[in-house]
């Protein structure tokens, strides 16, 4: 049997925001790798044996798969959301740059999720409707320094932010520190998304002024995706019902910061 190796997305939670494409390939499959709350996601099988590892070790876990891949067998490895975004997808491949030559042979292929921020957005309404970008607050990977660069640049385009890993135990004071420097260039009413546990039972969303969100920042945890608008995004006010959040599709000028500041 010639083995292959399919990198899955198994969206944010519910199996209803499972493709059919990516279920093919877990069906397909003889062995799945991944994070063990990812892997527990995939029911036991007949002939389906589940690798399980810890956090942190995706670099290795995706050379595992891919050995397993070459040995023959039809491997998927499984990611949260999109595999593509903050995900496994990125490992098998820096893994497959630095293993031997023969892993070019095997037929890699990358299925697509739903990733968080999609999820988030449609929650709350539209709040992608114009430009934005993401950026993991993990420093794990990269400098802190590149994390406030990068932000500062994306608050002066006036894109919405969607910021995933925005707090953990070993972190604890980078979402404040972010939601801080959001502060110092947008309106303290620039409204901001805590999304929990999207698509799971214990979903919540919170719409918060930045002002609370800075002041909120210590209650967002890892299943949390926050979200800060642009000067463009709103608020539809319903009776009795959380709000609509959107941001239009048109924008006619840039803001001018001086009049966007805290003060
Ligand atoms: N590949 C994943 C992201 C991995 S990074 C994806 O595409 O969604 C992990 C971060 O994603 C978490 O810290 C959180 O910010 C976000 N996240 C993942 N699942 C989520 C969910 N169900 N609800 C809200 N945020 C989620």
């Amino acid at each position: 049997m010639s083995g292959s190796l399919i990198v899955v997305g198994l969206g944010p939670g519910t199996a209803q925001w499972i493709t059919p494409a990516a279920q093919a390939a877990l069906d397909a499959a003889t062995d799945i790798v991944g994070y063990g709350p990812y892997v527990d996601r995939v029911p036991e099988r007949v002939g389906l044996t589940k690798h399980a590892s810890d956090n942190r070790v995706e670099v290795e876990r995706a050379a595992h798969a891919l050995q397993l891949a070459a040995d023959g067998r039809r491997v998927v490895v499984v990611s949260g959301g999109d595999p593509g975004v903050f995900a496994m997808a990125a490992a098998v491949f820096e893994a497959l740059e630095a293993g031997p030559r023969e892993w070019l042979n095997i037929p890699i292929t990358v299925e697509p999720g739903i990733t968080a921020m999609l999820a988030a957005a449609a929650r709350a309404g539209a709040p992608l409707g114009g430009d934005f970008c993401a950026i993991s607050l993990s420093d794990n990977l990269k400098p802190w320094e590149i994390v406030t660069t990068r932000l500062r640049a994306v608050l002066a385009a006036d894109l919405v932010i969607c910021l995933y890993n925005p707090i953990s135990k070993a972190r604890p004071w980078q979402l404040g520190k972010a939601l801080e420097l959001a502060a110092e260039q947008r309106s303290s009413e620039t409204p901001v998304l805590f999304a929990r546990a999207v698509g799971r039972p214990d979903e919540s969303l919170r719409i918060l002024t930045l002002a609370e969100a800075v002041t909120a920042a210590s209650t967002a945890d890892m299943a949390t995706l926050v979200m800060i608008g642009a000067s463009s995004t709103r608020l539809i006010a319903r009776e009795g019902r959380p709000p609509y959040v959107y941001t239009p599709r048109s924008v006619a000028k840039m803001p001018c910061a001086t009049s966007q500041g805290r003060t």
